[in-house]
């Protein structure tokens, strides 16, 4: 059983993902696309601190990152989800089935990308959408439902805000609200290597 299921990823998916492996929980990132959108993005100007990466170059190293955080990532499509009686969740992913404590739906924007799935896997979970088939979510990241969580393209703007940096910033901040969740505390501060209760 894992302690988290990471519904794409792209760069709120792979965010969320290092996050939580980091503060040890067990996680899986299952995304048909590995990056997603990040894949196609020729040279990134307008990332805090960088000067300039190309799209390839940030998901190498957040691709590094996961695997030194001890997260799963798996590239294959979710075609199905259930809520099991016990309040866990089963996900199938193609040939695969996972039964997962939480799930952060990090399934991008369908108006741009029509071939993601993320709305309809929602729908059958009973989650609350928008007119526009984004996901709704509070200021925790909560969807409706308890244990589900959503970040970056999938929400409807200014929350998805097509940028980087909003999606890897909600990808950080819901993998600590699944840990708030799972553990009845606040996730602790990573400064560096160190970890810092948080006050
Ligand atoms: C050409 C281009 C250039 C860009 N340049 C910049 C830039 O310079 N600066 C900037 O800030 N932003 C840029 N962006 C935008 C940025 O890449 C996106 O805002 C960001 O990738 C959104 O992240 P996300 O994780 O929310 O969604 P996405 O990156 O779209 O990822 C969604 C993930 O969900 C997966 N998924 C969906 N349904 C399923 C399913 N059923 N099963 C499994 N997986 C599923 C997808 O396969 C994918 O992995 C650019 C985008 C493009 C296309």
């Amino acid at each position: 059983m894992d302690d988290l299921i990471i519904i794409g990823a792209g760069p709120a998916g792979l965010t969320a993902g290092l996050y939580a492996g980091l503060y040890g929980l067990q996680t899986r990132v299952i995304g048909e696309s590995i990056g997603g959108e990040l894949k196609f993005a020729p040279m990134i100007f307008d990332y805090p601190g960088v000067k300039a990466i190309k799209g390839s170059d940030w998901l190498d190293a957040i691709l590094f990152q996961l695997k030194e955080a001890g997260a799963e990532i798996i590239e294959k499509k979710i075609t199905a989800i259930s809520r099991n009686d016990q309040g866990s969740f089963k996900v199938n992913a193609q040939d695969e089935m996972f039964e997962t404590l939480s799930l952060i739906f990090a399934s991008g924007n369908e108006k741009r990308r029509p071939q993601y799935s993320g709305s309809d896997l929602a729908k059958s979970l009973g989650i609350e959408l928008t007119q526009e088939n984004f996901i709704l979510v509070d200021e925790k990241m909560r969807t409706n439902i308890p244990g589900i969580y959503a970040a970056g393209n999938c929400l409807q703007y200014p929350l998805g805000a097509e940028q980087l940096i909003d999606a890897a910033a909600q990808g950080a901040r819901t993998a600590a609200q699944v840990y708030e969740y799972l553990k009845g505390k606040k996730a602790p501060l990573l400064w560096g290597k160190a970890t810092i209760p948080n006050l």
